[in-house]
């Protein structure tokens, strides 16, 4: 059994839950060998388990419990970043928290992923627009009526109106989300696909070319941005500056991401080790 086929027990319609004949071994497992594997993958790779669970949307807890873990990890590696080695306790494991709830984010991204849109506040933005209000003022009201009484030749009322420029605030729907109040993290270039038209290769060739896209590396989804985490980072420790961000906090902080995958092919080979 893989991560990827234990997800499907999970799953109240799954049919890895029913008596019928299974197809493959790995559907042949009962339900109790499957507990006692995932038991097995918890107890050897803890912080692997909780990332995909939480990752694929399965438990809530487990998200928490990954980026606790993740957290752990990274306060246990620390010291070798100066910039944090030398912060305070308290802030110390404020940053590495924030880090690993950043890291935990951008792993848990695909091209299928929704993130709030953060031009807007629930889909809506506040406007500020100008409106052109006319009225007509008490006193001209009657000058107005009393040369219409007497037909005055070539009155015109309109020369007795007061025009005035109204500024209002108004909630107008957010143009980056069309108003759901969430953007796709698919890419923008090659719309999750992860490859694009060659248009060089494709003319030379005569047939479509597809090559790796270049936006996204090729992973179909955009990264989530790190200067995010900076900002967050910034706010609890000011000795924390962009350039020490750049230098040597952000390749800790990449190293935290990274990690999230290692433990996940842990969490693989647990469970392929305890169902074979
Ligand atoms: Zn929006
Ligand atoms: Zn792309």
């Amino acid at each position: 059994m893989n991560l990827e086929s234990m997800a499907k027990y999970f799953s109240p319609k799954s049919p890895a839950l029913s008596d019928s004949v299974p197809a493959t071994a790995s559907d042949s497992l009962t339900i109790s060998d499957v507990m006692g594997a995932i038991g097995m993958c918890q107890s050897q790779a803890g912080l692997g388990l909780a990332a995909f669970l939480g990752k694929i949307g399965i438990s809530e807890s487990d998200k928490v419990k990954a980026v606790l873990l993740l957290a752990r990890y990274g306060l246990a590696q620390c010291g070798k970043v100066a910039a944090i080695r030398k912060l305070a306790d308290e802030e110390k494991a404020r940053v590495v928290l924030v880090l690993a709830v950043f890291a935990f984010m951008d792993y848990s991204r695909s091209a299928a992923s929704e993130v709030p849109c953060d031009a807007c506040d629930d889909g809506f933005i506040e406007a500020e627009v100008f409106t052109n209000k006319v009225h007509t003022p008490f006193h001209a009201r009657e000058m107005v009526k009393m040369s219409r009484l007497m037909g005055v030749e070539g009155f015109k009322p309109s020369e007795y109106e007061v025009r005035r420029e109204v500024r209002e605030r108004v909630r107008v729907i957010c143009s980056k989300c069309n108003g759901k109040g969430v953007i796709k993290t698919a890419c923008n270039d090659c719309r999750g696909r992860c490859v694009v038209v060659d248009k060089e290769e494709s003319e030379r060739q005569g047939v479509p070319v597809k090559k790796a896209c270049k936006r996204c590396s090729g992973r179909g989804y955009e990264r989530l941005p790190s200067t995010k985490a900076f900002r967050v980072v910034n706010a609890i420790a000011e000795s924390i500056t962009l350039d020490t961000w750049k230098k040597s906090v952000k390749p800790f902080y990449d190293e935290m991401i990274t990690r999230l995958d290692i433990e996940e092919s842990f969490a693989e080979s647990a469970l392929r080790s305890t169902t074979k």
